[in-house]
């Protein structure tokens, strides 16, 4: 049997359940692991809430890592001990999981389970987002709201890795410290009544930012736009604050004639070798010092509901992850 977090329905935290499940048997093309530590991320609460459409009860997760049990029909590339991990595996807060083996990277020795568990989803997506949603130029200057989060932090680093510059946004002192401690060249706090627009102006001279990047979304989306200098690209990677409303398409005329992308991490890893590439940037920049994983908090896997509501209450940052 194989411990497991479930959702039993769609709602809150407190629809969580800890306990057993069967097994679950590899099929062709897939491994069966023996799971070290699962990351937490957002897109686990939209499935548990409803936000996006789930069938219920499911095991909760879609990252982590660990230890090959057993390979399915058809797997070549991989054998029974190798470590790995993943960005998507339905099902990773739970001691054993299957993966289809097109989502696993292969994971060194020397680098923790807490921060090969953060890599895949947070850290994949910072990279696709400085390198291909708007890929950075030495010198240009990009917005990142929620400076201290898991993709704040990382994102902030490889952008100034690029020769970029970052304006943060965070909600406590304790974040801009953070955010300032991964390279952020300008932070400040975007609390209420703070008017983000004028404040990016004031840091741009005038010009606004050559790229906003904005997870937060329903409550930063307008100003992010609007932050934006002409020709500029608004990347709107998530909703931690809620979606965004339906939106006129002409909006992007008047701000600037703005390239707006809503993109998502699935997009940029679609082949083995891409998923390999972009990886190889961040164990390059783990094993040579210039990107750092911040683990903010570790829950055993029966609390993942105090981890569902420790991110969802903006009291996280870097990365949570979830250990047996
Ligand atoms: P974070 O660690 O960044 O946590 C979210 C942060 O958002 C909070 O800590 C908080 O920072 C900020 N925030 C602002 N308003 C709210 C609110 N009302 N409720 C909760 N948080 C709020 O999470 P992740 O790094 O895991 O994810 C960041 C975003 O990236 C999410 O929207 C996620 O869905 C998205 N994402 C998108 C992917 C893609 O490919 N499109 C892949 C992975 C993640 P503060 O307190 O400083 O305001």
């Amino acid at each position: 049997m194989t411990q497991a977090v479930r959702a039993m329905q769609a709602g809150g935290p407190e629809v969580l359940e800890f306990g057993e499940i069967e097994t679950p048997k590899p099929g062709p093309g897939e491994v069966l692991v023996n799971v070290e530590a699962a990351g937490v991320n957002f897109i686990d609460t939209y499935r548990r809430s409803g936000v996006y459409p789930m069938e219920y009860p499911h095991v909760v997760g879609v990252e982590g890592t660990g230890y090959i049990a057993e390979v399915g029909e058809g797997i070549e590339s991989w054998q029974v001990g190798d470590r790995v991990a993943w960005h998507e595996g339905p099902g990773s807060y739970a001691t054993q999981v299957v993966v289809n083996a097109d989502f696993l990277l292969r994971v060194p020795e020397g680098v923790s389970a807490e921060v090969a568990a953060a890599m895949p989803l947070q850290g994949l997506t910072a990279q696709y987002l400085a390198t291909s949603s708007h890929e950075i130029k030495p010198g240009q200057t990009a917005l990142v709201h929620a400076g201290a989060g898991g993709v704040g932090l990382l994102l902030t680093q490889i952008i100034k890795h690029l020769g970029g510059n970052v304006i943060s946004t965070v909600s406590t002192d304790e974040k801009a410290e953070l955010s300032r401690k991964a390279g952020a060249d300008d932070v400040f706090l975007y609390g209420e009544g703070v008017d983000i627009t004028a404040k990016v102006k004031e840091l741009t001279d005038g010009e606004g930012v050559d790229v906003a990047y904005d997870g937060v979304g329903k409550d930063t989306f307008d100003a992010s736009l609007a932050s934006i200098k002409p020709l500029g690209s608004m990347v709107l990677f998530g909703g931690a604050s809620g979606q965004v409303p339906p939106f006129d398409i002409q909006r992007l005329n008047s701000s600037g004639g703005i390239f707006l992308s809503r993109p998502s991490l699935a997009w940029f890893v679609r082949s083995s070798e891409e998923l390999a590439k972009r990886s190889a940037m961040l164990f390059n920049g783990i094993e040579h010092g210039w990107l750092n994983f911040r683990v903010g908090a570790t829950f055993a896997l029966a609390d993942a509901a105090d981890a569902h509501r420790a991110l969802e209450g903006r009291e996280t940052t870097g990365k949570v992850v979830l250990t047996a």
